[in-house]
């Protein structure tokens, strides 16, 4: 809401966003609908260390151009390295993250993900 009332543009292709106010979507969403874009992937070990102050991580961006990202994201890994990445975050398909709160550095992110025998580049 405070992103919508900042600027109701999306990020990334600058059209008017819409609010809804569905409780469940059925069918296929709006594609103008307002979602809350991480700029940081979840596949990046980035996505897991502190933010710095005033940093700005998530964006207003339209259904479409989030889908379209996390799609043309997911396709680019193969299907081995997404396992592997969400053994450490929070995709984690077989129970407890290895990163539950952000750490201070990428470093510190990947000698966790090291420790546990999951092995990423930053
Ligand atoms: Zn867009």
């Amino acid at each position: 809401m405070a992103l919508f009332a900042k600027d109701p543009r999306c990020h990334w292709c600058k059209r008017t966003t819409k609010l809804t106010n569905d409780a469940y979507m059925s069918g296929n969403p709006d594609p103008l609908m307002a979602t809350i874009d991480h700029v940081v992937s979840r596949y990046h070990p980035h996505r897991w260390v502190k933010q710095k102050e005033g940093e700005q991580r998530k964006v207003l961006a339209c259904y479409e151009c989030n889908h379209a990202r996390s799609v043309a994201e997911t396709n680019a890994l193969s299907r081995a390295e997404i396992l592997r990445r969400s053994q450490g975050f929070n995709l984690n398909p077989k129970g407890k993250p290895v990163i539950i709160k952000p750490l201070e550095t990428v470093e510190e992110v990947l000698a966790k993900m090291g420790e546990r025998g999951i092995l990423l580049k930053a």
